[in-house]
C-alpha cells in the first residue's frame, strides 16, 4: 500500500470514520486549510475558536489513527469582503502560529475577484513576507478561475519577500496549470466528484506537464466531495502504467517537500 499525504482537506467537516478510512487507505498526513464553515462567522472570536479546533482537538483526532495533521490559518476569500472583520483576523493569527502543526497562512485567494478580495489577499502576503511563512492560495471556481488566477499570479509577483516556490497555488485545472508552474509556484490539483478535476483529468496533466511541483488532494468538505480522493487518483495512475516512484513522489514526497520550507515542520516517521 502506498502511504500517501492529503495536502487539502477540511476535515472539520468529516466524521471520525472518515480518518479511518484514510488511514485504511495509507493515509499518513493531511493538510487542513482554513475555509468558510458554509455561513459567515459573526465575529473575530469565532475564528478564534475555529483556529483553536484546527491547532488542538482535529490533530487529536487524526492521531487517533496515525494521521499528522496541520494547519494553515487565514479568513477565506468568502468572508473577505468585511474589510475591518478581515484585519482583526489577520491580527490574531501570529498568537497561533506557534501552535503545533501550523504550516502557514491560507487558504487565501478570490473568489469573485473583487477589489475587497484582492485587499484582503495583499494583507495576508505581506502578513506571510514579515513572517517567512508559507502560503496556501486558492483559485476561484469555473467562470471566474483563469482571471482569479492572473490576478493572484501578479500581486504574488509583486512581493518579493514571499519566493514563488513558497506559495502553492491550488485547485489549478488545465488552463491554470502552466502560469502557475511557468511562474515558480507550486500547485494543487483538486479532485472533486463534479467539479474543479477527475482523477483521469490529474493524470491526463501529469502526463502533460510532468510531476515537479505536483500535488493532489480531495479539498474534502462539507459540500459533495470524497476523503478518498487521492486513493482514487493513485488508482487511475496504476491503471495508466504509471511507475510506483511517480505515483509516490505526486501523492507523499512532493507535499512532504513543500511542507519541509515551513521552519517548524518535522516529518513523520516512516513506516
Ligand atoms: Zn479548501
Amino acid at each position: 500500500m502506498t502511504s500517501y499525504i492529503d495536502p487539502h482537506i477540511h476535515m472539520v467537516s468529516r466524521v471520525t470514520d472518515d480518518y479511518k478510512r484514510m488511514a485504511l487507505a495509507g493515509c499518513v498526513l493531511v493538510s487542513e486549510p482554513a475555509f468558510w464553515a458554509g455561513f459567515d462567522r459573526s465575529g473575530v472570536e469565532g475564528f478564534r475558536d475555529y483556529f483553536r479546533q484546527l491547532t488542538e482537538f482535529e490533530r487529536k483526532r487524526a492521531a487517533a489513527y496515525g494521521i499528522q495533521h496541520h494547519s494553515w490559518l487565514c479568513i477565506n476569500a468568502k468572508e473577505a469582503e468585511n474589510v475591518p472583520l478581515s484585519r482583526e483576523v489577520i491580527a490574531m493569527i501570529p498568537e497561533f502560529l506557534d501552535r503545533p502543526g501550523v504550516l502557514g497562512i491560507g487558504e487565501i485567494g478570490l473568489n469573485k475577484n473583487t477589489r475587497n478580495e484582492a485587499t484582503v489577499f495583499l494583507e495576508h502576503l505581506d502578513l506571510a513576507g514579515r513572517l517567512g511563512e508559507l502560503v496556501l492560495v486558492h483559485t476561484p471556481h469555473l467562470a471566474d478561475k483563469y482571471q482569479g488566477t492572473r490576478m493572484i499570479l501578479d500581486m504574488a509577483r509583486l512581493d518579493s519577500r514571499v519566493p514563488p516556490e513558497r506559495i502553492c497555488i491550488d485547485h489549478v485545472e488545465e488552463h491554470t496549470i502552466r502560469p502557475a508552474l511557468e511562474a515558480g509556484h507550486w500547485v494543487g490539483m483538486t479532485l472533486y466528484p463534479i467539479t474543479k478535476c477527475t482523477p483521469a483529468r490529474a493524470v491526463d496533466m501529469i502526463e502533460i506537464h510532468g510531476a515537479d511541483r505536483v500535488m493532489v488532494n480531495s479539498a474534502g468538505d462539507w459540500g459533495h466531495s470524497d476523503p478518498l480522493a487521492v486513493p482514487e487518483f493513485i488508482f487511475e495512475m496504476r491503471k495508466r502504467g504509471h511507475p510506483e516512484p511517480l505515483i509516490q513522489k505526486i501523492v507523499h514526497d512532493n507535499p512532504l517537500a513543500f511542507f519541509s520550507q515551513c521552519r517548524r515542520f518535522s516529518r513523520p516517521q516512516r513506516g
